[in-house]
């Protein structure tokens, strides 16, 4: 029971562990995500600082008056910046208006197609000096373009500034994303599209994208772990946790099943320990009384004749055995339910253990009316056993052929030789066993219903004695019986 206890606690134990540390893992699953945004979010500020800022020397570096520096400022300024071109406040192209870093002709076609096509539809910026960026697609191809809206003296005119995106990735992406973290994490940034722009095509453990927004708008970062958990070991440990998890459950569930059979034991068994106990005062209070009423008779000389002398002698005799009787199957069971080792084997010949405890109980036989006809085979190996518990068995065997069985007239003994074993068999014709109470006779205790209510005594540990010795001497009791037509007490023993 203590093994049991302590069980249960372990599997309640291990199950809170596992809860706690599912909780806490969960915890630092989401502080790792917060880790994880917070640095994709710095990256895409620094990947946009750097535009902005290469975006802002310009802008504010031009000039209406001074635009003959134009091609040598877009020159140097830093290599994704592709064209620069500067309009009127009615968006017209001023003179000299127009720079690019590539092949002139094609900055002139490529400047008309934005003011055909893009300019008119930007918002107009409301103050002046502040950098406005526009990011869409023209011909498939992304175009990023910055502007600002500037004064001189009392004219407007705007600035325009043009990315050329693919550029920019190839010298702003590397130098953001490649850095000291690189051996530990990878990068993905994907376009407006959804299509991967940039980094390895890695598809796991992703982390909650975030958007550019001052740039390329509508294209994000996603940050993965370098190392993805393996798979398998992932599994693994799965399964490992639902065993565990599994395996306190059913000890839990075991435990209690156990714990509630143990109680309901228990509780009958002292159930069963009062009736005993007002049983057995009964049965010693019993022949007390009547050995002590003949006693006083026979010593007041209170005898009509020698014979009824005799006769009370012999029924404080009677009584003195059976008080004698009960007082040892008590010591006994007293004994084995102590769990003492009571039993001291020896070689004997079962057939004298036999006929002795018949003898004891002829007698009471005698006074019941009954025969007994016993039949033992002869020849019979010499078995180990405790002669006084087998013979103790045999009289409880038979004593209550007397007691329940003593309208059947007689009893029936034998013994024999089965294979290895030696069995012998008390037979009755008395009222017999219900078959449902046929196994419940052994428990100690316990007195079958129909007896209860007839006023024969007893204390229901007969053949829960006869039982244990018997499996002490490595073999058992049973009985067979039809109700109505006797019962046959079987014990058999190995040789
Ligand atoms: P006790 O005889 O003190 O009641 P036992 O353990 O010897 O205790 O017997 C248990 C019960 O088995 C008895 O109460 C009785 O109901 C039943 N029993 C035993 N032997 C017989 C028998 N030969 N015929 C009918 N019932 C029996």
């Amino acid at each position: 029971m203590n093994a049991l206890i302590f069980a249960v606690l372990a599997a309640a134990v291990a199950l809170a562990y596992y809860g706690y540390s599912y909780t806490t893992e969960a915890a630092v699953e989401r502080s790792e995500q917060q880790i994880m945004e917070d640095l994709a979010e710095e990256k895409v500020n620094a990947v946009e600082s750097q535009v902005v800022e290469a975006d802002n020397a310009l802008l504010h570096n031009v000039q209406l008056d001074q635009l003959d520096k134009l091609p040598e400022q877009v020159r140097t300024s830093d290599p994704w910046i592709s064209s620069v071109f500067v309009l009127d406040e009615h968006l017209k192209v001023v003179p000299g208006g127009t720079a690019a870093s590539d092949d002139p002709k094609q900055a002139v076609a490529n400047r008309d197609w934005y003011l055909a096509n893009v300019i008119p539809k930007l918002p107009k910026p409301l103050r002046l000096d502040e950098r406005m960026h526009a990011y869409g697609r023209h011909d498939d191809r992304p175009y990023l373009l910055a502007y600002m809206k500037k004064q001189l003296g009392d004219r407007t005119y705007y600035v325009v500034v043009e990315d050329n995106v693919f550029q920019l990735m190839l010298w702003v992406f590397p130098k953001v994303f490649e850095s000291q973290h690189a051996s530990k994490l990878l990068y993905q940034v994907f376009d407006d599209r959804g299509s991967r722009a940039y980094g390895w095509p890695y598809k796991y453990n992703t982390y909650a994208p975030v958007q550019f927004s001052d740039t390329l708008d509508g294209w994000e970062l996603r940050v993965i772990a370098s190392q993805p958990p393996a798979e398998s070991a992932l599994r693994h440990q799965h399964a490992v946790d639902s065993v565990l998890i599994g395996g306190a459950v059913t000890i839990i569930l075991v435990g209690l099943a156990f714990l509630a059979l143990a109680i309901r034991r228990e509780r009958r068994a002292n159930e069963l320990k009062s009736d005993f106990i007002s049983n057995v005062s009964h049965e010693l209070k019993t022949p007390l009384s009547i050995i002590t009423m003949f006693g006083e008779m026979l010593a007041n000389g209170r005898t009509k004749s020698p014979e009824q002398a005799t006769e009370y002698a012999e029924i404080i005799y009677r009584e003195g055995v059976r008080l004698d009787r009960l007082i040892e199957n008590v010591l006994d069971f007293a004994k084995i339910e102590r769990g003492m080792g009571v039993y001291e084997f020896a070689e004997a010949d079962l057939g004298d253990v036999v006929t002795r405890a018949v003898d004891l109980a002829a007698r009471r036989l005698q006074t019941a009316e009954m025969t007994i006809d016993v039949e033992l085979e002869p020849d019979l190996p010499q078995v180990k056993i405790d002669a006084n518990a087998v013979t103790l068995a045999v009289l409880n065997l038979v004593d209550n052929a007397i007691k329940y069985a003593s309208s059947g007239k007689r009893v029936a003994l034998t013994l024999k030789q089965e294979d290895h074993r030696v069995v012998m068999a008390v037979r009755d014709w008395g009222p017999g066993i219900e078959a449902e109470e046929q196994a419940k006779i052994f428990e100690r205790f316990y007195r079958a219903k129909a007896m209860r209510l007839k006023p024969i005594r007893g204390s229901g540990i007969g053949l829960a004695l006869v039982q244990h010795i018997a499996r002490a001497h490595g073999g058992d009791v049973s009985v067979t019986s039809k109700p109505g037509e006797g019962a046959t007490f079987q014990l058999w023993l190995p040789i």
